[in-house]
Order: structure tokens, then sequence, then C-alpha cells
């Protein structure tokens, strides 16, 4: 059907559905079930045994399954050549066992992939577009997804339109649907039926799903859904968004190829240097000393491929997004949470973000005096009382009243219990309060009366751009235009003002007007000059915002009241102490900003710079660099001017995190770092901007975001550290078996292996691993709050990571070495000393994980407070030491049970590496940090 040509009643029939009632709940679920959810098709995402065989491309499978080859085709050659069927039956319990720890890491990781999936998904769901509509007679909210044909709808500036509507009724609605039609500039809607032939781009009295409420608001019925929509029909296929990597994760992965080179050419090395060796010594390689160096050289090469770490970082990443999501803060992707933590600017608007957003009117002018507002709250009871305490008389502001609740859309509704309920714009909502407490109410002065009869002929909605509003009136056949807004913006467009009823020229009241301004900015007073002009009926039909507001008569001025959040203060100072600065961006006049900035400890002074709106035009972006680091609050500024301030602080490479509520903001948002948009107030289009959703709109909620993106990227490189240290260990101890070992000790070879490839596999892949993965739940180390943001252009090797790394790794390799060489010493046999030094690597691990777990050192954290570590820790050791007893495990992996006292011992020494570095460290940073103090106090 050719929704456009018709009448909008016949459409309504069509649709059977009411633009009074809407569909009731009943038709509407019926209507979902025929016409399925309000979606555009997705992409099949990829079926699990996909992803699962996938996981076996990997560089660690394909080693492994070379190693399987190898213990197979030394299987056949015992059977068949030398006959040894013992021999060959171990080798076929190898092979076999290898696919079975490939299976569990396999299906592990998996595991973790899909819950990471899973959890991501909802975390997404949780960013539903929503949707005002009609239903059995009530305006709900409601999921874009659930919206059917024949809903009614009602839209407003900052929305997206979810499917394809008809209008029904539009003021000032302008549409921007530059993605069906490439029309940049927004298109003004109105209701009268086209022509059958009419264009897509021509159809005024559609609205087409995708497309973005620029202005003034409308009523629609939906006539399309989902993939019948016009976007639909052109869009086919939504491809699913890629999975991006996070800078981390590229980096880490930068990191694991390069050590998977390092590998590649250790192993080739080791093979190389062995054959050669035995060709000089013995002059042929045989098969048992073949069986030797390969099985040496697979070990190495599981110890050297850090193939955890992809899986472990994005599940760590994972955990964050669920851990800020459960504190409020929604973020959109992974690469966030890391860049949060990295944050450097957050740059906050002050209104309902900083501030209750609960306005109220405390005092006004009107016809040249100041009075002062009694009451409390949205109860609409309190008396005016005049500056000089002279009694009041209503006549003197009786017209500044009625234009204050004319001009406005908001509404006050007392609840059950006698309790007044605040609906629309704040700033607004305290206007209607204020003619409340006076008996002035916008829907008893429309009422039809006799003597008096005023209708509202248009509405120019508030824009943060204008900085006004307008709303044009016809009162007993003549028309008016009231225009209220930002006093210093109407200032020099008004021509008069009213006093005892009479117009004067501007110029004999301006100074007043001008000082009580100011006294009401400085009281931290938001404050809005009410005016009013008579137009004539053209104008009032038709002229644009620019020729309405001007020539206007200044009626009064309010000075509104909106208390910080108490709770912000606290938050500005613990992000200051983090070395996050925090910056105030407003609307507001400068004095207002400075007040309100003071009150919640963003500046500290009252000589602190602000910057306006205008200085900010006046600039060029040279002198705006330079001021641009110590500036913590800009007023009257425009969000056009949010996205030049985020240009220079980025310019200094600062990491910048900026709120916005209107649809002017989302460029802003777009452009910082992270993009922050009100869960709650803010519009559709600046969530879909956003990085980081508020779910709470509070800025408390932008403060833990921080601390959690950075107690993750704390866990992030605890990971990394135990990671990298025990393949450095593991790998080191096996080339000093390779290098150091020239002939026979004890029972040993110069061939035997110190570890054998299933142990090497057996640490990497549960005694490694999980206590890894239990890293990523940890809590903040205590300070996390308390360092200065991370760089971001630094690498994770950086700060003495590196060096850690490998003096750790290095002394835990030579000790397990040392455990190898001293049991074949001993007499031991080669399984009982390979299980040695096995041991010894694994409890070296699981101590050393402790230490892992802080910058500073083991003694700096409680080693229980993370539950997960422990269970991993404790299972891990258990299961290391049942490897040891249990003959099956003897079998495959060449493990040999060992004394009662042999294991303590093993216990406590690989315990000594870590105590006693750790225990140097922190008595040698004791010293250093008090010399700095000392350096820093001469
Ligand atoms: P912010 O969101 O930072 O408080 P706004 O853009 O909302 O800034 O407001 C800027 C100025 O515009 C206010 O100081 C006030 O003077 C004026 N103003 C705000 N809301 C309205 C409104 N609903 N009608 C008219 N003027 C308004
Ligand atoms: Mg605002």
């Amino acid at each position: 059907m050719k929704w456009y040509s018709h009448e909008a009643e016949t459409i309504l029939q069509e649709l059977d559905t009411s633009r009074i009632h809407g569909l009731s709940e009943a038709q509407a679920q019926q209507r979902l079930a025929e016409f399925g959810p309000n979606e555009l098709a997705k992409e099949e995402r990829e079926p699990a045994w996909k992803m699962l065989l996938k996981s076996f491309k990997e560089p660690l499978i394909i080693i492994l399954l070379i190693a399987i080859g190898l213990a197979l085709a030394s299987a056949a050659y015992d059977f068949f050549v030398s006959g040894d069927s013992g021999h060959a039956m171990a080798s076929v319990y190898e092979a076999i066992a290898i696919v079975l720890i490939v299976i569990i890491n396999s299906g592990l990781t998996f595991h973790q992939t899909r819950t990471a999936q899973k959890s991501l998904d909802a975390l997404s769901d949780m960013r539903q577009h929503y949707m005002k509509i009609l239903r059995d007679n009530n305006w709900t909210s409601v999921a874009a997804n659930h919206l059917v044909p024949g809903d009614i709808v009602s839209v407003k500036s900052g929305d997206f339109i979810e499917g394809d509507l008809r209008w029904l009724k539009t003021s000032e609605l302008q549409i921007n649907e530059s993605h069906l039609t490439g029309e940049s500039d927004a298109i003004q809607k109105n209701t009268v039926s086209l022509p059958e032939d009419t264009e897509l781009a021509d159809r005024t009295n559609m609205g087409y799903s995708g497309s973005m409420v620029v202005n003034g608001n409308g009523i629609g019925v939906v006539v399309a859904t989902g993939m019948a929509t016009e976007l639909g029909k052109i869009s086919g296929l939504m491809q699913q968004v890629d999975d991006q990597k996070t800078p981390i994760e590229k980096s880490v992965h930068g990191l694991s190829k390069k050590l998977m080179i390092i590998a590649a050419v250790i192993i080739a090395v080791t093979i190389g240097y062995d054959l050669v060796k035995q060709l000089i010594q013995v002059g042929s390689i045989s098969m048992d000393s073949f069986g030797g160096i390969s099985a040496t050289a697979i070990a190495i090469a599981v110890a050297s491929i850090p193939d955890a770490m992809p899986v472990v970082l994005s599940t760590v990443l994972t955990i964050g997004a669920k851990m800020m999501a459960s504190q409020k803060g929604l973020v959109k992707s992974l690469s966030s949470v890391e860049t949060l933590g990295s944050t450097t600017y957050i740059a906050s608007d002050k209104t309902g973000t900083l501030t209750k957003n609960e306005m109220a009117v405390t005092r006004f002018l009107a016809n040249g005096q100041v009075y002062n507002v009694e009451g409390n709250g949205y109860t609409p009871i309190g008396d005016f009382i005049r500056d000089d305490g002279t009694p009041s008389d209503s006549k003197d502001y009786q017209r500044f009243l009625e234009v204050a609740v004319l001009n406005n859309e908001a509404e006050i509704k007392p609840d059950t219990k006698q309790n007044w309920r605040p609906f629309g714009n704040p700033t607004d909502v305290s206007l209607v309060v204020l003619g409340a407490k006076d008996n002035v109410k916008r829907d008893v002065l429309l009422e039809d009366k006799g003597d008096r009869d005023i209708d509202i002929v248009r509405i120019l909605p508030f824009d943060s751009t204008r900085k006004m509003m307008t709303v044009v009136i016809k009162e007993n056949g003549r028309y008016y235009s009231l225009t209220k807004g930002a006093p210093d913006v109407i200032k020099p467009l008004t021509k008069s003002a009213l006093i005892d009823g009479q117009p004067v020229p501007i110029a004999s009241v301006a100074a007043n007007i001008e000082k009580t301004m100011l006294a009401f900015a400085k009281d931290a007073l938001r404050t809005i000059s009410i005016t009013q002009r008579e137009i004539c009926k053209e104008d009032a039909l038709n002229a644009s915002s620019a020729e309405l507001e001007r020539e206007l008569t200044f009626l009064g001025l309010v000075g509104i009241i909106d208390p910080p959040r108490e709770e912000v203060k606290a938050s500005v100072r613990k992000l200051t102490q983090a070395s996050v600065n925090v910056v105030m961006i407003t609307g507001d006049h400068a004095m207002t900003a400075k007040a309100i900035a003071k009150q919640l400890g963003i500046i500290d002074s009252d000589d602190a710079r602000v910057i306006t709106g205008r200085d900010l035009e006046e600039m060029d972006d040279q002198q705006l660099a330079d001021v641009v680091l110590d500036t913590r609050v800009y007023a009257r500024v425009t969000p056009e001017h949010k996205q030049r301030i985020i240009k220079q602080l980025q310019a200094h490479e600062q990491v910048v995190g900026m709120t916005g509520d209107g649809i002017n903001d989302a460029p802003a948002l777009k452009a910082a770092d992270i993009g922050i948009a009100m869960g709650i107030n803010g519009t559709e289009v600046t969530k879909d901007a956003a990085d980081l959703i508020l779910l709470d709109d509070k800025f408390t909620t932008i403060e833990k975001s921080v601390e959690s993106g950075r107690t993750i990227f704390a866990n992030i490189l605890n990971f990394m550290r135990h990671e990298l240290t025990t393949n450095v260990a593991e790998v080191l101890s096996l080339l000093l078996g390779v290098f150091l070992i020239t002939s026979s000790i004890g029972n040993i070879t110069e061939v035997t292996p110190t570890l054998t490839a299933l142990m090497v596999l057996w640490v990497n892949m549960i005694s490694d691993s999980l206590p890894s993965f239990a890293l990523g739940y940890d809590e903040a180390e205590s300070d996390v709050m308390q360092q200065r943001p991370r760089d971001t252009k630094q690498s994770i090797l950086a700060n003495g990571m590196l060096r850690r790394v490998l003096f750790r790794g290095g002394v835990m390799g030579a000790m397990v070495f040392l455990a190898f060489i001293w049991a074949a010493s001993q007499g031991y046999t080669v399984a009982q000393s390979q299980t040695i030094a096995f041991l010894t690597l694994v409890f070296g691990q699981l101590w050393h994980v402790y230490d892992a777990r802080s910058v500073n050192t083991l003694f700096d954290r409680n080693p229980f407070s993370n539950s997960r570590l422990t269970l991993a820790v404790g299972f891990a050791a258990t299961s290391s030491i049942l490897v040891t007893l249990m003959p099956f495990f003897n079998n495959v992996m060449g493990t040999a049970p060992l004394t009662m006292t042999m294991y303590v011992l093993i216990i406590l020494i690989s315990a000594v590496p870590t105590f006693v570095i750790s225990g140097i460290k922190k008595f040698m940073g004791r010293n250093r940090t008090e010399s700095v103090a000392v350096t820093q106090a001469n």
C-alpha cells in the first residue's frame, strides 16, 4: 500500500488501530507473532563446531599433532622393527594423552569464548533502542524490536525512528534521513497526503526506519517493521559486527607472534645442535637419540608458545565489561574497558550529571522587583516575598507567570500520596511549579472561556545551540510569540520591558536586569529571561525562529537552583587523586558554572579560569591548545564547541571521556576517546554514539568505570607477568639440559630432556592456565586510583616488566634444572629425576603466582583475597602431585612416585626464590621510596 497517498483516517482503518487508544496488548502480541520482531535480519553467527574447528588451527595444536604423529611413528617402529611392544604401548598412550589434553583444553577455551560471547550479547541486549508508544490507552516505553504495524508512536528530537511511519501530527518536526536519500539536511515533515508517484525523498508525511529526529516532535502510526521497511529492503543482511581487537589485544597478539618466532629459532638451533653433536660423537643418529631429540624439541615448542594469552586476555576483558555493567556502566566494546583505565580527562555536562536536575525557582525579577520564592520540591505551595520586604502584588507578575507556563511543555501531577511528580524538561518543570504557586496554570489558561481565549499555534522547542524556546499563541484574536532563554542571549534581542503593564525602552531597565542576573548567577542559580512579542498572523504561522526571536519585550527573569549531587564531590576528589582531570562543560552562565564547580571541588578558587563559548569563538586552535590543559570550566558553550575542546586535549595526547545528552552532542561523543551518554535521560541518538552508557545517569559511575578499567588492566599485567615468567622458566630449564649436559649423569643421558613433553603440556594447560584465569577476577590492588593513568603508547613490557619476567623466569628455570641434575647425580631414575624437575616447576609457579599478582611484591597483598585463585592453586597443586602417584599418568607422562619427604622438600624449596626475590625487592623498594621522599623534601 502507498501509505503516503492516503489520508491518515484511511490508514488507521486499514491497520485496524486507533489514534486515541493505540493497539491493545493482545493485538500487539498477535501482530508480533505474525510480522516478527522489528529487526533487520542478521547474518547467522558462526556455528559452534566451526568455532571449535578454528581453534585447531592454532600453532600449538599443530605442534601437538606433530607430536602425536611422532609418538605413533615411534610406536610403529617399536612394534615392527625393534619388537619392544611395552615401549610401543607407552608411545600409543602418550599419543592418546596428548589428544585428551588437547580436547580438554580446546573444550575449556571454547567454553570460555562462548561464555564471553554470551555475556557480551547480554550486554548488547541492554543497549536496545526504546520508543514511546500508545497501547491500551497508555503511553509506554518499549524496546524498538517490539514495535508492530498499527502502533501509534510519539517521537521527539534525539529519537531514532524505528519502523516506517505515516505522520498523524507534527510540530516543527525535522528529520534527517540521509541514510536513505543521501540528503544531509533535515527534512521538515507534515501530515498532508501526497500523489502516488511521489519519490521516497519527497514523502514529507512519512518517517523511515533508521532516521533521526533532529528537531520538534511528532506522532505517527507504524506502517511497516523489520525487513518490510525501506531500510530493510535496501540493507539486505546486516553484517555481524566483526569482533574488533582492542589495542591491548593487538599488542599481545603482536607479542605472541614475536615469541613464536623466537621459539622457532630456539627449536631449530636446539635440533641442529643435537644432531650435529650426535653426528660428531657417534657418527650416525640412532632411532633412540632421534626420539630423545624430537621429544626435547616438542617440549620446548610446547613450553615457549604463549597459547593461553589471547583467550585469557579476552576473557579478562569480558569479565571487566560485566563488572562495569553490574556497577551501572555499560560499555559497548571491550576496547572501552581498556581505554577507560587510561583516561586522563573527563569532561562532564553540568546539568543532570553533576547536579541533581531537581530544579526549583528560588528567586525572580518582575516589574523591577526581586522576589524570593518559598516552598519545597515540586509541591505547588509557597509565597513570593519581596526582597525589600514590601507586600507583594500579584498584578506585577501576572503576565510574567502566564508566559512562563505557556512557553512550556512540562507538567506536574500528584501521585496517589499527594506527592507531586515532575514530567518533562526539569527547567520547564520549575517554571510550572512557580506558576502553580500563584495559581497560574497552563491547562486553565488554555480552557475555552468566554472572555479570554488562548490557543497554542506553534512550539519551537528549546535547543542548546539557540539557548531559547519559543511558543506562538493566539490570544483573543491576536498573535504573540513567547520567548524564554539564556539572559545574555536574549539581551541583544530585547527592545523593551513591561513595567506596570506598559512597555518602556529597554535601556531604562537594562542595568537592573544585568545586575540581578549576575547576582543570581553568583549564587549558583541558573537564569532564564522570559519575554513576549506581538506578531502578525503570517509570522505566527510561518516565521522561522530567527525571525520570531527578536524585538522582544522583557517580562522577567528567574533564578533556578539545581543542587549539586552530594556524591559527586567525593568522585571528583577520587579522580583528581588518580590524576584524572575533571572538567565541567555547561550551557549555563559562567558565574553559575563557577559557583557550582567550586562547590564540587572541580576548581578551588574564584580566580580559576572559565572559558565561555564566546571566548572559544575568538580563540584559534593554538590559543585554545595553550590553555586547554589547565581549564576546568567551560560555560555557555554549544555542542559544537565540545569537539574543539576534545580535539585540543587530544592534540596534547590526552585520553578524553566526554558526556553528552542532546542530539547535537553525538559528534562530540564520537570524537571523544570515551563518549559517555546518560542511560535514563539521554537521547537514543547519543546513546547510540556513546562508548559508555551510564545506566543510572550518575557521574560517580564514570569514576567507578575508570577504576574498573584500571583494575582490569592491572589484572592483565598480572597474568601476563605470570604467563611470561613461567614460559621463560620452562624454556630455560629445557635449554640448560640441552646445552649443559654433555655426558651421562647417573641414569640420565645427554639427550634426556629435563621435562617430558607431556609434563610441559600439563604445566601449560593445567597448573599454569587455571591460576592465570583466576587472576582476571582479582579485585583492585588497593591503590589503582592513587596511580597515574597508564601511558597508552608504552609497551606492556615497559616499566620493568621485561626485566622482572626474565629475572624471575631465569631463576625459576635454573632452579628446575638444578633440581634435575641433583636428582640425577643422586642416582634417581630418569622418571624420578624428571618428576622432581616437574614438581619444582609446578610449585615454583604456584608460589610465583602470588608474586605476579602485585605490582609490588608478594608481601603486599592478602594471598587469600581471591577465592578463585585459592581454588585454582589448590587444584593445580593436588592434581600435579596425583599425576606423579597414579600408574596411568606414570605411564603416559613419564612421572614416578616420590617419597613423602621429597614432596615436602620440593614444595618448600620451590618457594625460596620467590620469597627471597620479593623480600629483597620489598626491602630495597622501601629504601628507594625513602630516598625519593628525601630528595623531594630537599
Ligand atoms: P546545560 O545542559 O549545561 O545546563 P543548557 O543548554 O540546557 O545547558 O542550558 C543553557 C541555558 O539555556 C540555560 O542556562 C538557560 O538560560 C537556558 N535554558 C535551559 N533550558 C531552557 C528551557 N527549557 N527554556 C528556555 N531556556 C532554557
Ligand atoms: Mg541541558
